[in-house]
C-alpha cells in the first residue's frame, strides 16, 4: 500500500536525518499543491541513502522559502527515503537493500513490488521532472547524472552543475526507471555537509519549480561537460579492504584515492596494492563484459594503471567500498551525443 500524505510534519524543516523516522515510514510519499495545482508536479527524492543529508537540507530550505509548501509555485511530490538507515547515518542497513537499486523488477520481494508501485504512481503524475538528491562518500565535484541522451536531460543537468555524467548501469537506480517517462537527473552534492553543493540542488529546485518549461535547444561543449561513466570497479566479495600499509588484507588502497576523481589517472600510477596474490579487482563493463584484466597491472604486490581513464566516486570508505563499489570509470562525451 502506498502512504501519500498532503502535508508535511509541523517542523519539518528543523528536523535532523535521524528523526526522520518519528515521523515517516521509508518510502512514504508527500504530495504537496502549491499555488498552481494544474502545473506537472516536480518530484523530488531525498535520503534514498541514509547517511547523505543533501536533499533533505536542500527541501527544507525551500520549504522555508515557500511558507512551509503553503506557496509552492507548482505542484511538488516528495519521496522520503531510507529513514531506517538515516536513523543511524548509515547508506542502508547491513542485510538490508540498497534503496538506489530497487527501482527494477528483477525478484517478487516486497521492496521491489512497492517500488513499482511507486514507479506507476509517479507516471500517471505526468512530471515536470524528477530530481533524486544524493552526496558522495569521496570527494568529488557537484555533479548530475542523467541516464537517457536527450537534450533536455543535458539541460537539466546543466542547472545544477557544468560537470555530467551519462550512466545506464546500475540500471536499477530511481532515475534511470524515471527517464523512461520524463525527464530525470540524479544530483550529486559532494560530500555530506558540502553548503556550496546543498545551494546548487536548492537553486536546481527553486528554478524547476518557477520554469514553465525545460529549454529544447541544442547545447554547446562549452556548456556542458559529458562523461559516460561505462564500467565499475569492485573489490571481489569476502576479500578485506584497507587504507594502511601496515594491515593484513587482502587489498589496501592509496590513502586520498578520491583526490583522482574527475581526474585521469594515467598509465602505471600506483593506486594500491594487494597482500593476496590470488585476488584482482573485478571490473565490469555497461553490457555486464569482465574487463577485470584491461585496467590495471598487477606488479609484485602494486597495482598499476595499465591504460589511462578517468574515475569517479572512489572512497576511501571501506564500507561503502564492501557494500556498493571501489568506484567507475568513464570516457568523455560531447554534447552532440545528446538528442
Ligand atoms: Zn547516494
Amino acid at each position: 500500500m502506498l502512504i501519500v500524505n498532503n502535508k508535511l510534519p509541523e517542523g519539518f524543516s528543523k528536523l535532523e536525518p535521524y528523526e526522520l523516522h518519528q515521523h515517516f515510514k521509508s518510502l512514504d510519499i508527500v504530495e504537496l499543491n502549491g499555488v498552481n495545482p494544474h502545473l506537472n508536479p516536480l518530484i523530488l527524492s531525498l535520503m534514498l541513502h541514509g547517511n547523505e543529508p543533501a536533499g533533505l537540507r536542500a527541501i527544507q530550505n525551500i520549504m522555508d522559502k515557500y511558507e512551509g509548501g503553503q506557496s509552492l509555485p507548482r505542484p511538488v511530490v516528495l519521496l522520503i527515503g531510507n529513514v531506517d538507515a538515516a536513523r543511524d547515518s548509515v547508506r542502508m542497513l547491513e542485510g538490508s537493500i540498497d534503496y538506489n537499486r530497487i527501482w527494477k523488477r528483477r525478484s517478487n520481494s516486497l521492496i521491489e513490488h512497492k517500488a513499482e508501485q511507486i514507479l506507476n504512481h509517479f507516471k500517471s503524475k505526468t512530471p515536470f521532472a524528477v530530481i533524486d538528491i544524493h552526496n558522495n562518500t569521496g570527494s568529488n565535484p557537484a555533479y548530475g547524472c542523467f541516464n537517457k541522451l536527450s537534450i533536455v536531460n543535458g539541460h537539466l543537468a546543466r542547472l545544477f552543475s557544468e560537470t555530467s555524467v551519462y550512466f545506464t548501469n546500475p540500471d536499477t537506480t530511481l532515475s534511470v526507471a524515471c527517464c523512461a517517462f520524463c525527464p530525470a537527473l540524479t544530483v550529486e552534492c559532494g560530500l555530506p555537509g558540502d553548503i556550496s553543493a546543498e545551494k546548487r540542488a536548492f537553486n536546481l529546485i527553486n528554478e524547476l519549480l518557477n520554469r514553465e518549461s525545460l529549454s529544447k535547444s541544442p547545447l554547446l561543449d562549452s556548456e556542458l561537460t559529458i562523461y559516460h561513466s561505462y564500467a565499475i570497479i569492485r573489490v571481489p566479495k569476502n576479500c578485506t579492504i584497507s587504507f594502511s600499509p601496515n594491515a593484513d588484507t587482502d587489498f589496501y588502497f592509496k590513502e586520498n584515492l578520491d583526490f583522482y576523481n574527475f581526474k585521469t589517472l594515467k598509465f602505471g600510477e600506483t593506486i594500491g596494492y594487494r597482500n593476496n596474490p590470488e585476488v584482482k579487482l573485478q571490473i565490469v563493463g555497461v553490457k555486464e563484459e569482465d574487463l577485470s584484466d584491461d585496467f590495471f597491472d598487477y606488479i609484485g604486490k602494486k597495482i598499476t594503471v595499465k591504460k589511462a581513464f578517468i574515475p569517479s566516486m572512489l572512497t576511501c570508505n571501506t564500507r561503502i567500498i564492501s557494500q556498493d563499489c571501489l568506484g567507475y570509470i568513464m570516457e568523455s562525451y560531447s554534447v552532440e551525443m545528446l538528442k
